[in-house]
């Protein structure tokens, strides 16, 4: 059983029906299903890394910018959607702390790993934002450098509506077939689209397991949390 986890939400889970901006509704929805599972096992440690899809994406909304910059703006959006997840997070009852890799001292704590750990500890869910804090890499490394950082034992990528890896896409081919368990080696060889390429890498390196799962699925934290085996398992 896991006792400490690290939660990969991309920013589409805090958008709106098109996919984009910050929905509260949505917001809420993601807060009471983290508060939910939280709540049916005791001590367990969630430190979430978020994205920013929904808000800005350097490489794609940046075209014609400076790369760097667009990049920085991504990072800056990533604390957007962390102050409104921790916002639905203590409406829903979850005391939390969002850490930013990006210094915004006003709004966030900057990322300093050991009071991270020591608000873990103390039972308090901590937001990772601002990515890594360095252009030209994306959330998904983010989220397996501060789990590695904070000894998580796994990296759960939340998906929504797809509960697992498959050989190729299920919602444009019915025949995709669905993975129970992986090897990094082959999610690198397969260019299985799991994380991307740095960060995927980063966790064959370090022999850091990833399961990647539908949040939606009804009870599929939960199951996690209790060690049950639910979408696919990718480990060394
Ligand atoms: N970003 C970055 N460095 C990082 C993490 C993120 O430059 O360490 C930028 C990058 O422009 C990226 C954007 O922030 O496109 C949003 O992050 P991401 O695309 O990973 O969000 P998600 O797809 O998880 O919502």
């Amino acid at each position: 059983m896991y006792k400490r986890i690290l939660l990969k939400l991309s920013g589409e889970f805090l958008a709106d029906t098109n996919g984009f901006g910050i929905s509260p509704e949505a917001t809420s929805e993601l807060a009471l299903i983290i508060a939910k599972a939280r709540e049916s096992r005791s001590g367990i440690e969630i430190a979430c890394v978020v994205g920013a899809g929904n808000l800005w994406r350097g490489a794609r909304n940046g075209r014609g910018m400076d790369a760097a910059t667009a990049d920085y703006m991504g990072m800056i959006a990533t604390n957007m959607n962390a102050l409104a997840l921790q916002d639905a997070l203590s409406r829903a009852g979850v005391d939390s702390r969002v850490q930013t890799a990006i210094q915004m001292q006003q709004v966030a704590e900057p990322y300093i790993r050991r009071r991270a750990m020591r608000h873990l500890e103390k039972g308090r869910v901590v937001i990772f934002s601002g990515g890594t804090g360095n252009p030209f890499f994306t959330t998904d490394t983010a989220a397996t450098l501060r789990a590695l950082e904070i000894g998580a034992d796994v990296v759960l990528m939340a998906k929504n509506k797809v509960d697992g890896v498959y050989d190729s896409d299920p919602r444009k081919n019915p025949e995709a077939k669905k993975f129970d368990s992986l090897s990094h080696t082959e999610v690198v060889e397969k260019r299985l689209e799991v994380m991307d390429m740095t960060a995927i890498t980063l966790c064959m390196e370090k022999k850091l397991p990833i399961v990647v799962f539908d949040m939606y699925q009804s009870g599929n934290l939960e199951k996690l949390f209790a060690g049950e085996r639910v979408g696919t398992l990718i480990q060394s």
